[in-house]
């Protein structure tokens, strides 16, 4: 058996993005923006199915940023930001001057929990500082609980920015994440469902939305003979070389998924044997994953921490969960709202080699780790 180096999430190729990119580089169109951008952002749009609109950035940190700013988040205004996530849902508040104010996530699905959503919305509002926006998260792929997010944020009259960057080709209820915030945003990079190798994405529903995203995100420039500029611009929008590789990708979008799922599979009929150990799984019907990656709670930190080492000794790479926001030297000094479900996560949760690349050896191997530990 081999002793290759496994890791937690690689994405593969279809074969075809060599093509586009040839195509590109022979048409000279290697630049920002271009026929590969606008194929991309069509086959996406299609996949979507819906009457929205997409707009193709070089980053998903990017698509965060610019949707705080195309929801008007200025200097000093209030953001609220879902604790348990990856740093790039939050920095992009810090871009604005903007204040992120973190909630704690719920045990049903790790993400936002509606219970202190409403009481951080209810103190910010008596505080006089009423939040501008909402980033909730779809974490590895797992929906949020979607109606009853929306609803408080409807009833509070506060956008909502989806970070679907983990959770293409997720759904809730039927519909897919990415579709139900005033804003979505997805990520290409490199350990994403499908990469560009960098790449970012807003979902919108509008082409106004649409035509104002792609105006920041090429220097805002107003219409004139010269270069003539009333605000600020930024250079986000996706290299027709990067696009190129999305449409390689797209052709393996929902291999990809099925892939991903499979994974789930395996890990759900090893852990359905194990009491010691809990893997990660959806609520309900309701809630589709596209378990971007698998992740698993053991029973204290110390067991958490010999897993992972027995994995590395098998050169297998596992990872902790996503260390909450509010717990982070950058954003410790930032308002909290919860009951430390994330802390607890955080503390006994391990994620798992989950790349929709993970062989039949692959899948022998860590699971004669898993085997040989709780034994
Ligand atoms: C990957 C990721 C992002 C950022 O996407 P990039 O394309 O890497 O900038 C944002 N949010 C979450 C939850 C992510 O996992």
């Amino acid at each position: 058996m081999s002793n290759s180096r496994i890791y937690l999430s690689l994405s593969e190729q279809s074969g075809f993005e060599q093509e586009y990119i040839s195509k590109a580089l022979h048409n000279n169109w290697i630049t920002s923006g271009g026929p590969n951008v606008d194929d991309f952002e069509a086959q996406l749009q299609n996949y979507y199915n819906e009457e929205l609109f997409v707009t193709a950035l070089n980053s998903g940190t990017a698509a965060i940023h610019l949707g705080l700013i195309l929801l008007g988040v200025k200097k000093d205004d209030e953001v609220i930001c879902q604790s348990m996530t990856f740093s790039a849902s939050a920095n992009p508040i810090l871009y604005q001057g903007a204040i992120p104010i973190f909630v704690d996530s719920e045990s049903d699905t790790w993400n936002i929990c509606p219970e202190n959503l409403e009481i951080a919305i209810k103190d910010r509002i008596k505080k006089g500082r009423k939040p501008k926006a909402i980033i909730a998260v779809h974490l590895y792929g797992n929906p949020y609980k979607v109606n009853e997010i929306h609803a408080i944020a409807n009833r509070h009259n506060i956008p909502i920015i989806e970070d679907s960057a983990e959770a293409l080709g997720s759904s809730y209820k039927k519909k897919k994440c990415g579709t139900f915030g005033s804003l979505g945003v997805l990520s290409f990079n490199g350990n994403k469902i499908i990469t560009t190798s960098s790449g970012g994405a807003i979902i919108s529903n509008s082409q106004e939305i649409k035509e104002k995203a792609i105006f920041f995100a090429t220097q805002s420039k107003d219409l004139a003979v010269h270069y003539q500029h009333s605000e600020i611009g930024y250079n986000y929008r996706m290299s027709n070389i990067c696009a190129g590789i999305g449409l390689g990708q797209m052709k393996i979008l929902d291999e990809n998924i099925n892939k991903k799922r499979e994974n789930h599979k395996f890990y759900k009929d090893i852990f359905d044997t194990i009491d010691e150990a809990e893997l990660f799984e959806v609520l309900n019907d309701d809630y589709f994953s596209n378990y971007w990656l698998n992740t698993m709670l053991l029973e204290t930190i110390e067991d958490r921490e010999s897993l992972r080492l027995a994995f590395e000794k098998s050169n297998i790479e596992s990872r902790p969960l996503w260390k909450p926001m509010h717990l982070q030297p950058i954003f410790e000094q930032y308002p909290y709202y919860g009951n430390k479900v994330a802390e607890d996560l955080f503390e006994r949760g391990l994620c798992l080699p989950s790349g929709s690349n993970l062989s039949d050896e692959d899948k022998d191997r860590i699971k004669g780790v898993i085997i040989n530990f709780f034994k």
